[in-house]
């Protein structure tokens, strides 16, 4: 467990911690289905562990996460009809957020990294952005926040430098090579490689179907192949993104580098 984890600390070490300028760190994951070999709450804890690399590098403290997030989708996490799939509407995530948000800035908070881990969130967090901005009234610029995930630090040369064979399309890796490299960086003992998809793994077309078309569900509900998933290509990844994000709020948010 990292020693950054606003749970873990007295209310008077984050005070302090706050007194000398570290920045927050929320991580938002989800609970959702990802495939046989994966536990449900993977985006929760690359979320949590990505916050945690960041917070190695920068001068960061880990706000309690988020274990709820927008409901899966069919073409982007496997569909949110999968058993133990438990997920929010968009108006209750935003709202937590921005809640969230909000409180950090009366206790003093002016700049909010938000670390997200699971695709369909996106625009739900953009949107508790928004409402934490006109909600707090602090004065224009007092208040900043930078809003990222894994994936966006990542692009072909750097999978390429990570994967022997890198992904074919990064938005078919639902449960896939990149995120079962990840986990078995993170926490192999929550990963059963002996349970890896059998399947088929046939395009979607380019546009959704409302309800839900079942038939585009497959088995386990991972929507690329996992083959040549290790923990040395998933830890090499999440360095290259750990550095970014440290980089990206160093320069957005001015956090202090960690000597
Ligand atoms: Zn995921």
């Amino acid at each position: 467990m990292s020693r950054h984890h606003i749970p873990q600390m007295t209310w008077q070490e984050v005070g302090e911690r706050f007194e000398q300028g570290a920045i927050v760190l929320l991580p938002i994951g989800a609970n959702e289905g990802h495939g046989k070999h994966l536990p449900l709450a993977t985006d929760t804890i690359i979320a949590v562990h990505t916050c945690e690399l960041v917070a190695e590098r920068v001068d960061a403290v880990i706000a309690p996460v988020i274990h709820w997030g927008y409901k899966s989708q069919m073409r982007t996490g496997g569909g949110h009809h999968r058993t133990g799939n438990i997920g929010l509407t968009a108006d209750t995530l935003s709202a937590l957020a921005a809640e969230i948000l909000v409180d950090l800035m009366e206790k003093g908070v002016r700049r909010v990294a938000l670390i997200n881990g699971h695709y369909e969130n996106t625009w739900f967090i953009t949107e508790a952005c928004h409402r934490a901005i006109r909600e707090a009234g602090l004065p224009e610029g007092e208040l900043r926040m930078l809003s990222t995930a894994w994936w966006e630090l990542t692009d072909d040369d750097v999978l390429k430098a990570c994967f022997e064979r890198p992904p074919g399309a990064i938005e078919y890796e639902h449960g896939a090579l990149l995120e079962t490299s990840i986990m078995l960086s993170a926490q192999p003992d929550l990963v059963h490689m002996d349970r890896l998809p059998q399947h088929e793994f046939p395009a979607f077309p380019p546009y959704d179907i409302f309800p839900p078309d079942m038939s585009w569900a497959n088995e386990t509900g991972v929507l690329a192949p996992v083959d040549g998933a290790n923990a040395k290509s998933g830890a090499k990844l999440m360095t290259i993104v750990a550095d970014r994000i440290a980089e990206a709020v160093i320069k957005e948010l001015g956090a202090i580098r960690r000597v």
